[in-house]
Order: structure tokens, then C-alpha cells, then sequence
């Protein structure tokens, strides 16, 4: 079990609403961004000379840009279905987790500022000045919002406390108060390509090294094609993908399923990075700067299609707004949509009957499948409503034997968040990350108990990394966390490529 240097929350058989206990995560803020991850994105290095009066500015620019934002702060009626459905909350029991009460950090300013009655009568509407105390708690508590979405499921208004928290984090960015994780990420896909900051050389020796492996396990030739010029496929995908665990077998089963759909595909040490985390500090601007490098990546290398690997919240920016990111993409195919997901590719490809598998290759593993929230709540997939929930778990069913579903009410649009999403997925809130996964590793727990359930997949790099990283907390493995396309790649029958079975028919007819 990893230690910890805080209580590890005990893991419960039925969920329990904790009681409040105010104030124990207002000591959890992650690192401030440096004057140098600060200017490349155009922000100020450090807090400026009136931040107040700059700061309510650009609520107002916010507010008279996003009409959402001023519906949000204005609608909720404190009805209080949000309150218990944030995972940080049922984690950590600090009361400005829930919901409506990291909400209520900028509407108490909000209505300070933009509304009669608060101007007037600033005590009798819960109105707040921007103080520094203020700004202090904005920054503490908008950064333990993972973005997931959950609370506006539950919402009767569908208030989405994530938009408040990316317009929080967009608001202090510009008077200089960043998060250095994300901002010292998005620094490095400018700079270099990826979140990583691996370089196109570094890429090209990991890719050949795939190479090397798939050919010493399956004595076929795949290929992991770097800048391949004329390509018929642009694989956009997750640095992670490169090189952490369990990523990279995701990677391997992508390489091998358009190997047997005999396409020609490319991945882009330019555009070698699918995460945008412009999305997590609320920036626009931002988020068409790291998209724009996609359109390049493509036109440069004259593909027809895009494919985005696995990846929860580049899926989110590539399916609900690359188009007006960085389109139109009347240069791709349009018999193909724009973009396309992994999954979407390889359910196809399995409809038609073109991929056979070997499932008792995963026979040491039974799956759980874990819905990552930006795939579930923010987008869609394939051509049906639900394809999001139902195309995963068809290709599980399709490479796996044995699969069990979590409790309904932790899966499908009713996900728990991993706890590490939102730019997160930092040390130095490790913290409210192994707290805030409580509610999933519960859910998880139960299902290995009752069904004997011992792997959980996901499409997410960021969930990957979380996961395998917090369930040594609750004395689970870190391998216990598995790609979806590593299951496709462990069962997948490449075409030369012989069964364990034919081999042992093979070795008995020899010996006869
Ligand atoms: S968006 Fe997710 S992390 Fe943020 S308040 Fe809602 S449930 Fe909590
Ligand atoms: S569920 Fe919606 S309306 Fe009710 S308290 Fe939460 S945010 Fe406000």
C-alpha cells in the first residue's frame, strides 16, 4: 500500500454522504505558474498592480461572452440535488466542494458587481468584494474542481459548475495568478509539440522500438509510421501514449488494428500531442492555438482522415469544437467524420467482421469498464446517441470474456471522476486526488468483491495515469488500470499471425 502522508479515506460498501467539516482542504492549492510559463500564453507573470478592478473587468468580458456564465450564477435556486454528487466533496467533506458551494466563491463576486441588489444592499444578497482572501479561496477551491460535469446531471437547471471554474481560472490567469502544471504544459506543446516535451527524434526511437516488440511477439511487420507524408490517416493522440504504462499498449493495439484494415496512417512529431489543456484554464484562445497545430499537422502532411487515440478531454475539444477551432476540414475525406475516435474505427471494423480475436488471451483478467467523464458527459460517439457508453464496452465484449458493469448509478452519464481530471493531475495535490478518486475505487472494490473483478479499462490518458498512481492508496495494484485497445491488442489474430492454438495443433501434428 503507498503511503500517505494524509488519512486515506476507508472505502465503504454502500456510498455515504459525509457530514460537513469546514475548511479541510482550504490548505490545498497547486504550485503557481512561473513568470516564464506565463508569458507564452499571454498572460501576465505575476499578480499585477489592481488586480480587483482587472479582475471584475474581465468577468464582465466573460460574462458578455458566454451567456451561460451569467445564466448560471443567476439561476441556481439552491435546491441542493448538487450537493452530494461531486466526488471531492463525497472525498473530503469541505463544503466548498460541493457544487453549489464552489459556485457560490464567484457569486457571491458576481452579484456584487453585475446586479442591482448587490451593489445596494451587498449583505442581505450573500454579496462578496474580490478580496485577496477571496482570490486566495477562488484559487484553492476552482483548482479541486475536476471539470467532470457530474453535478449538472443532477442539476434541475443543468448548471454546469465546470464552466464557472474554467471562467474562474481564465479570470485569474489574467491578472497573473496560474497554475504551473497547466500552463507549463501547454508551454511545451508550443515550444516542442507534446505535454511531454518529447522531441520528434525521441518519438521516432520509441516508435521503432514498438516496432521491434510487435514483430518479436507476432512475427508480423507493423508498422508506427512518424511523419509519413501522403498518409491516408493522421493519428492524433495522447504524448502518454508514447511511452507511459498503461498507455502505450493502447498504442501498440491502435498500430495493429489499422495494420489488419490495411490503411496507410501517420502519427506527427508537430501535432504530437491530442490533450489540450487550454480547455482546463478556460482559455479560447489557448485551446485554438494547441488545435490549430492538428490543422497544420494534416494539411502539411496531405492525410485524409484524422483519428484521435485515447484520450477523454482531447476527445471532448475534437468532437465538440475542433471544427471551429481550427476548421472547416473541407480538405479531408467527407465520407469520413471529422474527427473520428479509436473506438469508432475499430467497432466498425469489428461490425464488418475484418478483426478476428482470440478473447482467451485476456482470459487472465476480468474487466470492468471505467467511463471517463468528458467522454461520457461532454460528447458522443458513432452514429447513435449512447454510442459513447455502448461502443467501449462492445469492443470489451468483442476481445474479453469476462466483463462485469460497476453500480449503474457510478457509470455511464452518472460516472464518478477519476479525481485527476481538469489539470489536476499534479503531485502537489495528491491529496485531493487520492481523496477525490473515493467514490470510483468504492465502486471498483465492490465490483471485485461481489463479481471477482481484477482490471478496469479506460479511454483516457489522464484516468490511465490517475488510476495507476491512487489505487496503491487503497492497497489495490497500479496495474490493475488497462487501455481499451491494450485488450484489443492482447486478443487481436494479425493476419499471418498464428493462434496459441493452431500453434499447439501445428506442434501435435508434427509429433504424430
Ligand atoms: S464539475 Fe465535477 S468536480 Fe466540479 S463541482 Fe461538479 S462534480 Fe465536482
Ligand atoms: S442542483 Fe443546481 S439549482 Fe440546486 S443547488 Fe445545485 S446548482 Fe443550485
Amino acid at each position: 500500500m503507498a503511503k500517505a502522508d494524509f488519512k486515506v479515506p476507508e472505502l465503504q460498501q454502500y456510498p455515504e454522504i459525509p457530514l460537513l467539516e469546514a475548511g479541510t482542504m482550504a490548505h490545498s492549492s497547486p504550485f503557481f505558474s512561473k513568470p516564464e510559463f506565463q508569458g507564452p500564453l499571454g498572460y501576465p507573470g505575476e499578480l499585477v498592480e489592481g488586480w480587483q478592478e482587472k479582475a471584475i473587468d474581465k468577468m464582465g468580458e466573460l460574462l458578455g461572452k458566454y451567456r451561460s456564465l451569467r445564466v448560471y450564477l443567476d439561476s441556481c435556486v439552491k435546491c441542493g440535488s448538487c450537493t452530494d454528487k461531486c466526488h471531492y466533496y463525497l472525498g473530503t467533506r469541505d463544503p466548498k466542494n460541493m457544487p453549489v458551494g464552489r459556485q457560490d466563491l464567484m457569486r457571491k463576486v458576481y452579484r456584487r458587481h453585475f446586479t442591482l441588489a448587490g451593489k445596494l444592499f451587498p449583505n442581505l444578497v450573500g454579496a462578496e468584494d474580490l478580496t485577496k482572501e477571496v482570490l486566495d479561496d477562488w484559487y484553492s477551491y476552482f483548482h479541486q474542481c475536476s471539470q467532470c460535469r457530474r453535478c449538472s446531471v443532477f442539476c434541475p437547471y443543468g448548471i454546469d459548475t465546470a464552466e464557472i471554474s474554467m471562467a474562474a481560472r481564465e479570470i485569474m490567469d489574467s491578472i497573473g495568478v496560474g497554475q504551473k502544471y497547466c500552463n507549463e504544459i501547454i508551454g511545451k506543446v508550443y515550444k516542442i509539440g507534446n505535454n511531454l516535451g518529447l522531441p520528434g527524434p525521441a518519438l521516432a526511437d520509441t516508435l521503432e522500438g514498438l516496432e521491434e516488440d510487435v514483430l518479436d511477439d507476432t512475427g508480423v511487420e507493423v508498422k508506427y509510421p512518424l511523419d509519413q507524408e501522403g498518409a491516408e490517416i493522421l493519428l492524433v493522440t495522447p504524448s502518454a501514449d508514447f511511452f507511459a504504462e498503461p498507455h502505450v499498449d493502447g498504442l501498440i493495439g491502435y498500430g495493429k488494428v489499422f495494420h489488419e484494415a490495411g490503411v496507410s496512417w501517420t502519427l506527427s512529431s508537430y501535432a504530437s500531442e491530442a490533450a489540450n489543456f487550454g480547455m482546463f484554464i478556460g482559455s479560447y484562445e489557448n485551446m485554438r492555438r494547441v488545435a490549430q497545430r492538428i490543422r497544420k499537422a494534416a494539411l502539411d502532411l496531405g492525410v485524409k482522415r484524422i483519428v484521435f487515440g485515447e484520450c477523454g478531454h482531447a476527445w471532448r475539444v475534437a468532437y465538440s469544437f475542433l471544427n471551429t477551432l481550427a476548421g472547416p476540414w473541407d480538405f479531408l475525406d467527407p465520407s469520413y467524420p471529422v474527427p473520428q475516435h479509436i473506438c469508432e474505427f475499430t467497432y466498425d471494423l469489428i461490425q464488418k467482421g475484418k478483426l478476428r480475436f482470440d478473447k482467451s488471451q485476456n482470459d487472465d483478467m476480468v474487466l470492468t469498464y471505467h467511463d471517463s467523464c468528458n467522454v461520457a458527459r461532454a460528447s458522443r460517439m458513432g452514429d447513435r446517441p449512447g454510442g459513447q457508453f455502448e461502443i467501449p464496452r462492445a469492443i470489451i465484449r468483442a476481445t474479453c470474456n469476462y466483463f462485469y458493469d460497476m453500480d449503474e448509478e457510478t457509470i455511464r452519464e452518472r460516472t464518478f471522476c477519476c479525481g485527476g481530471g481538469g489539470g489536476l493531475l499534479t503531485d502537489d495535490l495528491m491529496e485531493l486526488r487520492v481523496k477525490g478518486a473515493r467514490p470510483r475505487v468504492e465502486a471498483l472494490n465492490n465490483v471485485m468483491q461481489e463479481k471477482g473483478v481484477t482490471h478496469m479499462a479506460a479511454i483516457c490518458a489522464i484516468c490511465k495515469s490517475q488510476f495507476s498512481k491512487v489505487l496503491p492508496y487503497y492497497g489495490m495494484e497500479m496495474d490493475q488500470i488497462v487501455s481499451l485497445h491494450q485488450l484489443v491488442s492482447n486478443a487481436i489474430v494479425l493476419t499471418g499471425q498464428e493462434t496459441e492454438d493452431e500453434e499447439e495443433a501445428e506442434e501435435a501434428e508434427e509429433a504424430a
